[in-house]
């Protein structure tokens, strides 16, 4: 057996609280681990001896410890630790806020290595104080280096990260998975050698797009989707639908039930996906349409024909807010009244679970919604025929995987607000269909976008007092980063704080990924209600709450975000009136940045800002997470990688073609399908 293929919980230093914290994100094989690529390099460059840092200076300073104490602030006692450092000649003093472990953590006579901003001497002997930001104590002194930084697993750090891998790389023999053929006519290195450049960078050979160990990573990445991919063609090819549909006339059913008309779009995007239906081969198609042109009613519309023919139809959700609304939404629709219903969330009790799990197996119910919780293993279905994702833009392969194996040939339906353009899609799954809704119910939509300056944002505020008294909604958003979460959070909540006392009378809420689900439903629930007018929020988790009232959103640092994130975003306002969006300004940010911004406040045309997207890419970062509709890539990017992706295809088929299925790709397919048995989605 391959040794990557091995549980973590054999890697040395994973024990069983981290082996519960990766499960829990997604880290089940010592590959998965293994293919965690850093979010960026931190170069450790110019590294000062304490007497040559000088006030004012920005950057590294070493020295040797000679004394570590810990006092506290006179009011509320918060911890500090200080440490004093030098180099023979001159002292330097680094102090660290309520960050009590860190007394342990320097040693005296040990070298240290910080990095940060050295203020002006509060003693004689001491030229320089400073609150590092980052900082790591070494046995020796600290040379030139590059580290990698990872993104936070849970509670597991960066460093913490690092060191796991370095042990893998002890541990394990990482064996080849690319034909030595492929390899030698494209001059790509071993997969040893790039796992190792890519975990241990040297300071003359940075990761980079130009380096052929990023480019076989890239390669390697494309390869095996485009091979998993030409495998389940092939199977399904070999496998025909042979469900018996009769007609019937949803369309009048929906619009009477909902007292609309639904758009020429939407009943065209209807017919053609029961046209699917018809068809021997499942149906893979995208629903494309920008955020309000009614993608759930086709969705709805066409699970409605289905399930009057007697088949069940799952809905999945990427969170278990989004599940929730759309299932409490379907179940006030007369059309879907006389329908066995049911909501199925990872948070589910144990209970309910599992009457749901037999009523499922048995075919009592029909229509189920709920997120991955859908497509675990214990999940079995009768006859299950349709499967609609919605907003899949965050799911990932695996997850894509796991749901095609669910049922016996299903129809699958993927929704997106994030145009995805034609030329792309094609060249990753050429055999994917596309609808395209280019209406709007109500219109063309209407959002002001403003660029709000620093100084202008008391006014604001006023105006969002305002208007939340007289029973307008909206948000504000805070961005979450994987690596600093907890700062982050303290962001979310000093803005709650400070609203609050700066405006008693505000109906205010909080409202983040860290909460519990439960949690979470009530402050949607008192949105809904109206309970609460104004909800501080984070992007990543949150988006997809859909409030007819919400009139405005505001975005804090809109630099941090791509074009189609903030469109996606400020979609969600001004459904019923002209909605607003506010991006607070920030200085100093980068001319991409800037541009982007302009951009989003003179285009309102998602097709449009696709493109721009689009035009905007290509220089990127190579470790920067590329996210294209439900594609996610670790490392490749399909619109930079577009060459690395043509030969990954061609290989791929060529392999598949010939029958050349070595060894250990086909324990790759034996991995992808035992997946559903291994991949816990909660
Ligand atoms: P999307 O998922 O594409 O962002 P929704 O399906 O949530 O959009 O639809 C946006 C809003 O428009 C919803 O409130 C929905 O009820 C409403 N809607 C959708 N289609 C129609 C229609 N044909 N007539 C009237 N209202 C519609
Ligand atoms: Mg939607």
């Amino acid at each position: 057996m391959d040794e990557l293929l091995k549980d973590i919980s054999e890697i040395k230093g994973v024990g069983p609280k981290a082996k519960r914290e990766l499960n829990n994100r997604g880290f089940f094989r010592i590959r998965d681990l293994l293919h965690y690529f850093p979010i960026r390099y931190e170069i450790r460059k110019d590294i000062k001896p304490v007497s040559e840092f000088l006030p004012g200076e920005i950057g590294w300073v070493k020295g040797i410890v000679s004394k570590v104490k810990m006092s506290f602030t006179r009011y509320r006692r918060m911890a500090i630790v200080t440490v004093y450092f030098h180099d023979g000649k001159k002292y330097g003093k680094a102090l660290f806020f309520n960050q009590k472990y860190l007394l342990r953590a320097f040693k005296k006579g040990g070298w240290v290595l910080f990095y940060g901003e050295s203020k002006a001497p509060d003693e004689e002997s001491i030229v320089f104080t400073m609150t590092p930001s980052k900082f790591e104590v070494f046995p020796h002194e600290p040379k030139e280096s590059v580290v990698p930084v990872y993104g936070r697993v849970g509670s597991l750090t960066s460093k913490k990260i690092q060191r796991i891998i370095k042990s893998i790389f002890d541990s394990f023999k990482i064996e080849e998975n690319i034909p030595e053929d492929v390899l030698r006519k494209y001059d790509f290195p071993s997969r040893e050698k790039a796992l190792h450049l890519i975990h241990f960078p040297e300071l003359e050979k940075i990761p980079s797009l130009e380096l052929s160990e990023v480019k076989r990573l890239i390669f390697e990445e494309f390869f095996f989707f485009q091979l998993s991919l030409a495998f389940f063609r092939k199977r399904e090819k070999e496998r025909e639908k042979k469900r018996k549909l009769k007609s019937f006339d949803v369309f009048g059913e929906i619009e009477k039930s909902e007292n609309i008309k639904l758009t020429k779009s939407q009943k065209q995007a209807i017919n053609e996906i029961i046209e699917d239906f018809k068809s021997k081969t499942p149906m893979k198609r995208l629903l494309q349409g920008d955020v309000g042109s009614g993608k759930t009613f086709v969705a709805l519309t066409s699970a409605l024909f289905m399930l009057k023919n007697g088949y069940q139809v799952a809905f999945m959700a990427p969170t278990e807010i989004l599940a929730s609304q759309h299932f409490s939404r379907i179940c006030k629709m007369k059309a879907f009244s006389g329908i066995e219903k049911a909501l199925l969330l990872g948070s589910s009790s144990a209970s309910q679970k599992k009457k749901i799990y037999k009523n499922l197996e048995s075919g009592k119910i029909k229509f189920v919604i709920g997120t991955h919780a859908l497509f675990q293993e214990k999940v079995k279905y009768k006859n299950l025929a349709y499967v609609i994702v919605d907003e899949q833009h965050r799911f990932g392969v695996a997850q894509r995987t796991a749901l095609s194996l669910k049922g016996e040939n299903v129809d699958i339906l993927v929704m997106t607000a994030t145009p995805i353009p034609r030329s792309l899609y094609l060249t990753i799954y050429s055999d994917l269909k596309v609808s395209v809704l280019r209406e709007f119910p109500f219109g063309e939509k209407r959002i002001k976008t403003f660029i709000v300056k620093e100084k202008d944002r008391k006014r604001l505020f006023d105006w969002i007092f305002e208007k939340t008294s007289s029973g307008k909604q909206g948000f504000i958003v805070y961005p979450l980063i994987e690596e600093s979460e907890k700062m982050e959070l303290k962001d979310l909540e000093t803005a709650y704080e400070t609203l609050k006392k700066a405006y008693p009378d505000l109906k205010i809420g909080i409202l983040h990924g860290k909460m519990k689900p439960k949690e979470k439903e009530e402050i949607r629930k008192k949105f809904e209600n109206k309970e609460i007018m104004l909800l501080i929020t984070t992007s990543i988790i949150e988006v997809g709450i859909d409030i007819k009232d919400a009139l405005f959103i505001v975005i804090e640092h809109p630099e941090r975000y791509g074009l189609s994130q903030l469109h996606q975003m400020r979609g969600r306002v001004g459904r019923r009136e002209e909605g607003y969006c506010f991006l607070i300004e920030n200085r100093g940010i980068g001319e991409e940045a800037k541009k982007r911004i302009e951009i989003i406040k003179n285009v309102n045309d998602g097709f449009k800002i696709a493109e721009e997207d689009l035009k905007m890419r290509g220089s990127g970062d190579p470790l920067g997470k590329q996210q294209w509709g439900d594609i996610v890539f670790k490392i490749a990017d399909p619109v930079r990688d577009i060459e690395l992706l043509e030969i990954a295809k061609d290989e791929a088929y060529e392999i598949l073609e010939k029958g050349r299925i070595s060894d250990k790709i086909e324990r790759y397919f034996n991995y992808l399908e035992n997946l559903r048995k291994e991949v816990d989605f909660n």
